[in-house]
């Protein structure tokens, strides 16, 4: 149904943070009407997020953000874990296989930054101090009711309006979950360093871990993210400054170090939600309006870049008549995500709040232990590059790539298989012997692309989706594997239930 012609946008994003920014340009990209309200009149100036993995990189390359990510964020090289000026172990990075094999930092400013620009584009502005207050919906469509009493209809409301999301509040969503107890001063910092860091170090003290992280940006330039959680529980606690956190570097981190510039502080209280739901009706929530957990690993603005992406193809498909059964698998694609997410980062959260010297020694050895494993660092780094989020359903033997991974990428003619991905098709990989005279058709919304011995002349590619003989792969626009077959007539049937009647 075309929502155009009923009501004032097809999609109304309500929130102008990382997920609703990149819901907002998947919809777009898609040429489907949608508008983004966010509360706030400017642009949050606060830090916040430091790391893209790298999942999130391949999804924004099709969306025309990654190159520009790239030009302003720094690779993160692995962590050193520190005693004094002594570096305990490093922690290397071993790249996953992905054509963006780092967590590329840069502050969540930046990058909001660079997703408004490429939104302006394509020809979406967000609209700023429009703050969604209640919203009711039918059969047919959303009234958001904004705050300063203006009505807005919308066939499809996507809620990506932050951990306290008023969507969440107005759907009767619960947000079950706890306060893990602990309190981490942030803070972007110039510092003058005595000895030299490499990108990221962390001191286990037994008051807790005192991280720093290089920002990208200017020289000296450091993130300090420091656990001050018996310090809270003692007395109250004053709001981090200068000369505070100058005593705490002392103390807990690198020796002779200064701060030299404070540019923002931040007091965070770790918590862990997960919601019941994704999903009422006609309108969805994503991001940090489903989860929260604390930011060990960088995890949590990615995943709801990752949840944007998932939904959005899905309503843009659904607003051109594709099958409406394509929304429901949103929430049961993306909740386990989160939930698994949160088990992991929990598991982190409880490794650095250890206090008892005993578990701390056991602690320290085993990271000593990790830090010197090849297979440890290689398997940490792919579980922090999301790069194995995937929807799996198929058993044991299902054929690998199973239905529901990741694509995997490889060479394919003069680029690579990602490259021939996209936010606004489906792409149909025929394999097959000989070479095809014609190795790129469109039609429509599916990309048929040849992987034979012209495009894929060593098999490589061919050895990579498990393919033995002639066969397709149908790939989502989020790059997952929506079918695998032999037949043309089993891949014919598979973009139906993709596409518009
Ligand atoms: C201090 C700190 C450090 C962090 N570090 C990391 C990290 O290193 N790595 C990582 O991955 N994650 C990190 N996170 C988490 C990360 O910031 C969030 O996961 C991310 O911001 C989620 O993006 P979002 O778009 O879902 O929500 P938000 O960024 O919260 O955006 C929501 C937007 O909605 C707007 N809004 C709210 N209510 C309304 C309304 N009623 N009407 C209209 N607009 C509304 C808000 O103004 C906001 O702009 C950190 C978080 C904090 C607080």
């Amino acid at each position: 149904m075309d929502h155009e012609n009923l009501h004032d946008t097809t999609a109304l994003v309500v929130g102008g943070g990382p997920t609703g920014l990149t819901a907002a340009l998947v919809l777009a990209a898609n040429g489907i009407a949608c508008r983004v309200i966010e509360r706030r009149t400017a642009p949050s100036s606060s830090s916040r997020a430091l790391g893209l993995q790298a999942r999130s990189m391949e999804l924004l390359a099709g969306l025309g953000v990654a190159e520009e990510v790239e030009r302003v964020a720094y690779r993160l090289s692995g962590a050193s874990v520190m005693r004094g000026d002594d570096e305990l172990v490093r922690l290397p990075w071993i790249p996953p296989d992905s054509r963006y094999p780092y967590t590329y930092v840069l502050p969540q400013v930046g990058l909001e930054h660079l997703l408004r620009t490429r939104l302006g584009e394509l020809g979406v502005e967000v609209e700023r101090g429009a703050e969604l207050q209640r919203l009711t919906q039918d059969d047919a469509g959303v009234v958001a009711h904004l705050a300063d009493g203006r009505r807005l209809t919308a066939g499809w409301l996507v809620g990506a309006d932050g951990a306290r999301s008023r969507v969440r509040e107005e759907l009767g969503i619960a947000f079950p979950g706890t306060a893990t107890g602990e309190t981490y001063y942030l803070a972007d910092v110039v510092l003058r360093l005595a000895t030299p860091i490499e990108d990221s170090a962390m001191w286990l003290g037994p008051e807790g871990p005192f991280m720093l992280m290089r920002l990208p940006g200017g020289e000296g330039l450091w993130r300090i993210f420091v656990d001050v959680t018996d310090a809270a529980r003692a007395a109250d606690l004053p709001e981090p400054s200068a000369e505070i956190l100058g005593d705490l570097l002392d103390e807990r981190g690198p020796g002779g170090a200064g701060i030299e510039r404070l540019d923002w502080t931040s007091v965070f209280h770790t918590r862990v939600c997960l919601a019941d739901a994704y999903r009422r009706g006609r309108v969805f929530i994503a991001g940090d309006a489903a989860h929260v957990f604390p930011p060990f690993g960088g995890q949590g603005m990615n995943l709801g870049i990752q949840d944007a992406v998932n939904l959005a193809w899905r309503l843009a498909t659904v607003a051109r008549g594709g099958p409406q059964n394509l929304l429901d698998d949103y929430e049961t694609e993306r909740r386990p995500i989160a939930a698994a997410t949160i088990r992991d980062v929990e598991a982190r959260r409880r490794m650095y709040a250890l206090r008892h010297p005993v578990a701390r020694a056991l602690r320290d050895l085993l990271l000593r232990m990790g830090g010197r494993s090849e297979r440890a660092a290689r398997s940490g780094a792919r579980k922090n590059s999301q790069l194995d989020s995937g929807y799996s359903t198929g058993g044991p033997f299902a054929p690998r790539p199973r239905v529901g991974d990741r694509a995997p990428d490889g060479a394919l003619g003069t680029g690579t298989v990602h490259e021939r991905f996209g936010p606004d098709h489906l792409t149909l990989l025929r394999f097959r012997a000989g070479a095809s005279p014609e190795p790129l058709t469109r039609d429509g919304a599916v990309l048929t692309v040849s992987v034979d011995d012209g495009t894929d002349p060593g098999g490589t590619l061919r050895a990579r989706y498990g393919m033995r003989g002639d066969g397709f792969v149908l790939v989502r626009p989020d790059g997952h594997i929506a079918a695998r077959g032999a037949r043309p007539t089993q891949a014919r049937l598979a973009i139906e239930a993709l596409q518009p009647q």
